[in-house]
């Protein structure tokens, strides 16, 4: 029997939602509350996304986790910025109570999905067979999985060791304990990971090709915040949805004044590291080429301490080539070391299978990505994405729910396909990260809402039918109606 002849069990999922990271889990909730069949279909064998898959000293997220959280379910910390592995139970925790892990099929490794215009239904091509719905959700996460190496002259010479810091484990100490250790990068992955690393190194030098600006925190969340999360233990729920939505506000606009007025966010790092250095260390380490919040801001928890401590050196210059016993850097300097850690960042990937369209490959370079949500002619797609500078999940579950909105639109009026027609369109990003840089080009060119998630769930993100194109429904697979998804099977084995 064909692929095509087989069905999951006469009857295919509504949807396929490809990743079970915070934003698949997500997604999931918002179908699972609408009804909606759905599967989840993902490669490894754990639900959490990048927060389980990587495991280095110090990874945690830079965003509040009263904001980072579901609003469906917030997370409670007497903590304002949470390690990876707490992030990792939560979503666990979350996916359990909610119902969600039992759409999850793990081990499942999506390589092509192919949308068929005739029959208004996307063919999912798996490791574990071939799978059969109207609507693909890509929640495949943004970064690919090798990171970013810079080539580095002499490398081979070194008579240590070079890793990323992705290619760390926590669990592995051995690797980085007692050693002097080159931590390289000035980014958010190298600035959480410092004061893990130092706690566990010889020595360790933080050495920076140009500075960024650095955000120190005490990490204890705010009287207000402190006051919700108790009211919300006590049942009162929606005063935390209010500071959810203030703390929202005002990231958003710390980053458009910043942006706007840039003297005066100069101004505000310059004070904020005044206790801490001299006025030529923060010209020389802490003043970067660029205005604040033109790069994402990195946030640091006891970096203040351990500098003004002289616990740990920061060094600004570029490497030159890399010698037997550490670097020789651009301005002459010579660097010693046992252990050189590349926080160097990521190369972005949104695509991390083979898209097309009735057997077509789809060319996603520089594809127009309407509200971070569908992508320029690939029907019934959608790929929920969140705002580079601030809070990922503050979009995704905005758009998550408009994208149910549409489906059941569709439900109702008997609609087969929906899409947005491809076009050109100029993409400036809000933030000019590095790995986006990089390949400005390659990347899919956000349109249709202001990147600050405070306004644009008001402006942006109610549904109107006028900004989509949809075909009535056509052909005879019916998806299915029992949303007992847990019977769902691939519908056929890949030869
Ligand atoms: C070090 C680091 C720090 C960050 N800090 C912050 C922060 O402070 N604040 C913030 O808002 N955001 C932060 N981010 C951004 C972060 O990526 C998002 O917040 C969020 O985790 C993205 O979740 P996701 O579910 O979209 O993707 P991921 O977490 O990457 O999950 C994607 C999932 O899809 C699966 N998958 C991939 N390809 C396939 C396939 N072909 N078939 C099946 N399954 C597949 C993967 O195995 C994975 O489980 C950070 C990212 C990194 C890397």
């Amino acid at each position: 029997m064909s692929a095509e002849q087989l069905t999951v069990e006469g009857c295919a999922p509504e949807v396929i939602v490809i990743g079970a990271g915070v934003t698949g889990i997500g997604v999931s909730y918002y179908l699972s509350k609408a009804n909606i069949p759905h599967l989840v279909l993902e490669k490894s064998q754990e639900l959490g996304g990048i927060w389980s898959s990587q495991r280095w000293p110090g990874m945690r997220c830079d965003s509040m986790i009263v904001k980072y959280s579901y609003s469906f379910r917030p997370f409670l910390s007497d903590q304002c910025l949470v390690s990876s592995e707490t992030i990792a139970q939560y979503l666990r925790d979350a996916a359990r109570e909610l119902g969600m892990s039992e759409k999850i099929r793990f081990g499942v490794e999506v390589a092509r999905a192919d949308f068929r215009s005739d029959e208004q239904m996307w063919r999912v091509e798996t490791n574990a067979g071939i799978f059969r719905a109207r609507f693909v959700v890509n929640a495949n996460g943004y970064f690919a999985d090798e990171p970013h190496v810079p080539a580095f002259a002499g490398r081979e010479q070194f008579r240590g060791k070079i890793v990323h810091l992705c290619e760390l484990d926590r669990a592995e100490r051995g690797v980085y304990e007692g050693k002097r250790i080159l931590l390289v990068g000035s980014g958010a992955s190298a600035i959480s990971a410092v004061t893990d690393l130092h706690q566990a190194s010889a020595s360790l030098s933080l050495l920076q090709r140009s500075p960024s600006y650095i955000y120190e925190t005490s990490n204890r969340p705010s009287w207000l915040v402190r006051l919700a999360q108790r009211m919300h233990r006590a049942g009162w729920k929606a005063p935390l949805h209010w500071v959810r939505s203030y703390l929202q506000l005002m990231d958003d606009l710390v980053f458009v004044g910043f942006r706007t007025w840039p003297r005066i966010g100069k101004l505000f790092f310059k004070r904020h590291w005044r206790k801490t250095i001299s006025e030529e260390e923060y010209l020389q380490h802490f003043t970067p080429r660029y205005n604040p919040w033109e790069q994402r801001i990195p946030v640091s928890i006891g970096l203040k301490k351990l500098i003004k401590e002289k616990q740990i050196e920061v060094v600004t210059g570029e490497v030159e080539a890399f010698t037997q016993q550490g670097v020789q850097l651009k301005n002459g300097r010579t660097l010693s070391f046992d252990l050189c850690v590349l926080a160097t960042g990521y190369e972005p990937q949104f695509f991390k299978f083979e898209v097309c369209v009735d057997g077509q490959k789809v060319e996603t370079r520089g594809i127009n990505f309407f509200k971070g949500m569908m992508m320029g002619g690939i029907p019934n797609f959608f790929q929920p994405v969140g705002t580079l500078h601030t809070t990922w999940t503050q979009r995704t579950e905005v758009v998550a729910s408009l994208m149910v909105k549409i489906i059941r639109h569709m439900k109702r009026r008997s609609l087969g396909s929906v899409a947005i027609e491809r076009k050109e369109v100029a993409y400036r990003p809000a933030l000019k990260a590095n790995y986006i840089l990089r390949r400005l080009e390659d990347q899919p060119a956000l349109y249709g809402a202001w990147e600050l998630p405070s306004v644009d769930r008001l402006l942006f993100y109610a549904f109107r039918s006028r900004h989509y194109t949809f075909t009535p429904r056509v052909g005879s697979a019916q998806p299915m109606q029992d949303p007992a998804t847990r019977q769902l099977q691939p519908s056929a084995q890949l030869p």
